[in-house]
C-alpha cells in the first residue's frame, strides 16, 4: 500500500470539517439528481429489510452525514411500506480521523453507523453485501504518484506536456479498474453505485480547468520559492499531485471494460450552481489546503508549505479573474451505475 495523506482532521482553522463547504455545495447540486436515478435505478432482491449503504472516502464530516441521510430517504422512498433498517459504513483511510467523524455523528439517526478503513482500490466488504454505495470528490485521488514522464516545474498535469498528461491517466485508468472490480463483488445485484467526481469536458484544455489552474499556482509559488533559494527546483520536478480529473470517456471505457454494471446515468453538471455570486478563491485555498496541506508538507517540509499557501493567498486576486474568465460549468461528473 502507498502512502496516504488525510484530509486534516480535528476542528481548527484549517481542517476540512471547517473547509469544506464547496464539496458540500457541489455534492448539493446533484442531490435531486442522485434521488431520482436511486429511486429509478435500485432493484435489489428486497429478501431482506436490511439495507448496506457505503461511503467512499467520506472523510471527517460533516459533508459524508448529508450524503447518508439523503441515500436513505431515496431507498425509503424506494421502499415506502416496509420498515427497514439501514448499516451505514463509512470508509477512508486508516489515517483518517475518524474519532472527529464519529463524535459528531447526529443524534437523531436512523442507521448503525461501522468505520470501515482501507483503500476503495481493494476489497473492502464482504461479496454481494452492498445495496448503495457512494463516493464523492474522493475517486480524484490517484492510489499514487503517476512515474515516468518529467514535470518541470510543475506539481500537477495542468500547461504540462501530452506524456504527462497520458501518465496521470494511465494511473487513473489502473486505479479505476482497481476500484470497480472490487465494488462488483460488494454490491448486490440490482444494487446501486453513485459516483461523484471532478471531470473534464470532452475538447476542454487542463490550462482552461477551474481546480486545474489553481495547481498551476501551487507551481507558480514554488517556483517563486526555489528562485528565492528556499527550496529546490529538482525537489518541484519530481513531486506528481496525484489527482485527476477524467473525461467522461474515460470514465465510460473502464465502466465497459468491467462489464458487470449498467450505467444508468452519466453526465457532466454545474458544481456551481448552488453557489451565489462569485467564488471566494481565498476561501476555496483553504479549501484546497484542509485537503492537500498534509502530502505537500511530507514532500516539501511544513515551512517550505507554509511560505507555498502566502504565495497563492497574494495571488488570490488574479486567480480570481482567470477563474471567472476560464471554463466553470460542467466539470463535475455524475455517474449512476447498476450492478446487473
Ligand atoms: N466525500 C467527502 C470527502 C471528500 S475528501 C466530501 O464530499 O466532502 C476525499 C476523501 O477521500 C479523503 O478523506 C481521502 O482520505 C479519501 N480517499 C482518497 N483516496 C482514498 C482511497 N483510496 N480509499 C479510501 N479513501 C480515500
Amino acid at each position: 500500500m502507498g502512502e496516504t495523506f488525510p484530509m486534516k482532521g480535528g476542528d481548527s482553522e484549517y481542517s476540512y470539517t471547517k473547509n469544506s463547504m464547496y464539496q458540500k455545495k457541489a455534492s448539493d447540486a446533484v442531490k435531486e439528481m442522485i434521488d431520482e436515478a436511486v429511486v429509478e435505478s435500485l432493484d435489489a432482491e428486497p429478501t431482506s429489510t436490511k439495507v448496506s449503504i457505503a461511503d467512499l472516502g467520506c472523510s471527517v464530516g460533516p459533508n459524508t452525514f448529508f450524503t447518508v441521510q439523503n441515500l436513505i430517504e431515496a431507498v425509503q422512498k424506494k421502499r415506502p411500506s416496509e420498515t427497514l433498517e439501514f448499516q451505514v459504513f463509512f470508509n477512508d483511510h486508516s489515517g483518517n480521523d475518524f474519532n472527529t467523524l464519529f463524535s459528531s455523528l447526529p443524534q437523531e439517526r436512523q442507521y448503525h453507523a461501522a468505520a470501515v478503513p482501507g483503500s476503495f482500490h481493494g476489497r473492502l466488504f464482504p461479496s454481494s453485501s452492498i445495496t448503495v454505495a457512494h463516493s464523492s470528490y474522493a475517486l480524484q485521488w490517484l492510489s499514487k504518484q503517476p512515474q515516468g514522464a518529467p514535470n518541470e516545474g510543475r506539481v500537477h498535469y495542468c500547461g504540462a506536456p501530452e506524456d504527462v498528461v497520458k501518465s496521470y491517466s494511465d494511473q487513473y485508468e489502473k486505479d479505476l479498474s482497481c476500484f470497480m472490480r472490487a465494488r462488483a463483488e460488494e454490491i448486490v445485484k440490482g444494487g446501486v453505485l453513485v459516483l461523484v467526481v471532478p471531470g473534464t469536458p470532452d475538447g476542454v484544455s487542463h490550462s482552461d480547468h477551474p481546480a486545474d489552474v489553481i495547481f498551476c499556482y501551487f507551481g507558480y509559488g514554488l517556483m517563486e520559492l526555489a528562485n528565492e533559494g528556499v527550496v529546490d527546483k529538482d525537489k518541484i520536478d519530481k513531486f506528481n499531485l496525484p489527482i485527476y480529473a477524467p473525461t467522461m470517456g474515460e470514465m465510460k471505457r473502464v465502466i465497459e471494460n468491467n462489464g458487470c454494471f449498467s450505467i444508468e446515468k452519466m453526465e457532466l453538471t454545474d458544481p456551481r450552481s448552488k453557489i451565489d455570486g462569485p467564488i471566494d478563491v481565498a476561501k476555496l485555498v483553504m479549501h484546497m489546503r484542509a485537503g492537500l496541506e498534509g502530502i505537500f508538507s511530507a514532500h516539501f517540509g511544513d515551512s517550505v508549505v507554509e511560505k507555498m499557501f502566502a504565495k497563492i493567498s497574494d495571488k488570490a486576486q488574479e486567480m480570481s479573474q482567470f477563474f471567472e474568465s476560464g471554463y466553470s460549468k460542467s466539470t463535475q461528473l455524475l455517474v449512476v451505475l447498476k450492478r446487473k
